[in-house]
């Protein structure tokens, strides 16, 4: 140093240093600049040296700030505090990081203050689009409808996106980085989260229990949980390497109720089917009885032909007639039960007592034939489709007519009655009455009491046909089996419809 100087040595240094230093007076104003500082900011000397330190700066707030650190004596080593944007003479920007020393003279008065400015542009460029990209993963991650969260290996929250605190349900508004897995469990399982695991069923401890050993241990299989409000969940738990695990938690509700659809869908279509292959068996033995006959007696026509018995093959020809009637009776009663559609269009509101009337017009001759005495009670209002309604209604009068007791005086009843959201419509007669072992199986398809049609008419398809029309009308139809004077058939019909079955 004592060979050339100090002032020397720190001119050199001053000149050559390759950050911008500029120094100000108490006043704030530019006294002097290195090179590298008119340089940087782009001055001839004469037109940056007297000007206020304002003019390096690119915005008025920032030099706020900056004045305000510095009265505050803020810790320049801090990039982050101390970090403004300058402007050159052209109007171009760059970040710089600032350091300052002030110059203190023997009785501590500060003389001046020597800045150095480091262009920090690229570290700022590269912590914002550090910062952009985070916001923008932020913001992808709230945008999931998916639920996302990752836990650190002591099982405690790191990360997680909007999604996921709405999935914890009652957990939610207590979801914070730190929190662990268990606790989250615990609060969403203690407030009716899982109807799976209630907080006063016995098995919710099991059920925890269970979770968690999946939230341990994943298996890497996804499973679906029930969550409160009737939703579904598919829950998966993955370890990653490093020991965190990452939750994701998909809504499948909607999926779930299809897959529910479709399978009561299918038990309904697998009732019909067996129902169906019932029917079927029922009718082709029903159908076969008669065309037995048919060729019984043509066979006897013939063999009686062959033997010259003239006078018997009238008797079989009638025989054969009547069989080929009652076929036809059978087959027309079929074509009658499989038109009855399950599903009901023509809606209306029908007066129970205008239908009843109507049946007494049809069955009049009948009736008086056979001396009824009819004693119908006033009858409420249903709503459905007035002419299969005519049909049961007829059905129902008309067997009472039928069964009635070859020595009393046939007495048929009707009445009917409005209880709560249903309706119910009574039809009784002191008729020969049914015995009550066979109070389901006479609304079946061909079942009848009575094989001897001389004596009772009739195929055994009406009751199969009034309960079709009952069940249509969402309603159902019994054989009152405490009833023992004759027979008594109550129907129950729902006030209001709905209109899908
Ligand atoms: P069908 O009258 O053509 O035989 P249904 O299906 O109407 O067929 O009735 C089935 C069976 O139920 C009848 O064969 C009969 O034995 C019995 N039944 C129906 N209604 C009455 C009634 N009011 N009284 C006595 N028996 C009845």
């Amino acid at each position: 140093m004592t060979t050339f100087g100090e002032e020397l040595v720190f001119k050199a240094l001053y000149e050559t240093f390759p950050d911008p230093v500029i120094i100000l007076d108490a006043g704030r104003v530019i006294r002097s600049a290195n090179p590298a500082a008119l340089d940087k900011f782009g001055y001839p000397v004469d037109a940056f040296i007297g000007q206020p330190a304002r003019l390096i700066y690119a915005d008025d707030h920032e030099y706020a700030r900056r004045l305000h650190n510095r009265a505050a004596g803020v810790d320049e080593r801090i990039a982050r505090t101390s970090t403004y944007s300058y402007i050159r003479r052209d109007g171009s920007t760059f970040s710089g990081h600032l350091r300052t020393t002030p110059l203190i003279d023997a009785d501590g008065k500060e003389l001046a203050l020597i800045g150095i400015i480091r262009d920090v542009s690229d570290l700022a460029r590269a912590v914002q689009e550090k910062q952009q990209a985070s916001d923008m993963l932020d913001a992808a991650l709230d945008a999931m409808p998916e639920g996302f969260a990752i836990f650190d290996a002591q099982e405690r929250l790191l990360v997680y996106n909007r999604a996921y605190v709405t999935i914890c349900g009652p957990a939610g508004p207590l979801i914070r980085p730190g929190i662990t897995a268990e606790e989250i469990l615990q609060i969403a399982q203690e407030n009716s989260h899982y109807p799976d695991a209630l907080p006063d069923s016995p098995d919710w401890p099991a059920w925890m229990a269970h979770r968690m050993q999946d939230f341990r241990q994943p298996d890497n299989r996804a499973k679906i949980y029930r969550y409160a409000d009737d939703r579904w969940l598919r829950v998966e738990n993955i370890k990653t390497k490093d020991g965190n695990t990452v939750v994701l938690r998909v809504d499948v509700t909607e999926l779930k109720r299809a897959e529910l659809a479709l399978e009561r869908q299918r038990q309904e279509l697998q009732h019909k089917n067996e129902a169906l292959d019932q029917f079927t068996a029922t009718v082709s033995h029903d159908l076969k009885a008669p065309l037995r006959h048919i060729s019984m007696f043509s066979e006897m026509i013939e063999e009686e032909l062959a033997a010259g018995n003239q006078e018997e093959v009238a008797a079989s020809a009638r025989h054969l007639r009547e069989s080929a009637r009652r076929m036809t009776r059978v087959i027309d009663s079929l074509l009658d039960y499989a038109q009855i559609a399950y599903q009901i269009t023509a809606w209306s509101e029908v007066d129970l007592d205008d239908i009843v009337a109507d049946t007494l017009g049809v069955l009049g001759s009948h009736a008086r034939e056979a001396d009824v005495t009819f004693e119908i009670a006033p009858l409420p209002k249903v709503h459905g489709d007035p002419e299969l309604l005519r049909r049961l209604v007829q059905n129902l009068v008309g067997n009472a007519i039928k069964y009635r007791h070859p020595h009393r005086r046939p007495i048929v009843r009707v009445s009917g009655r409005a209880a709560g959201q249903q309706v119910e419509l009574v039809v009784e007669d002191n008729g020969i009455g049914i015995d009550p072992r066979f109070a389901l199986r006479i609304f079946e398809v061909f079942q009848r009491l009575h094989q001897d049609e001389s004596i009772y008419g009739g195929t055994g398809i009406g009751l199969a046909l009034a309960k079709r029309i009952v069940e249509s009308h969402n309603g159902s139809i019994r054989l009152d089996t405490g009833f023992t004077e004759g027979a008594r058939f109550v129907v129950t019909l729902p006030k209001r419809m709905r209109k899908t079955r």
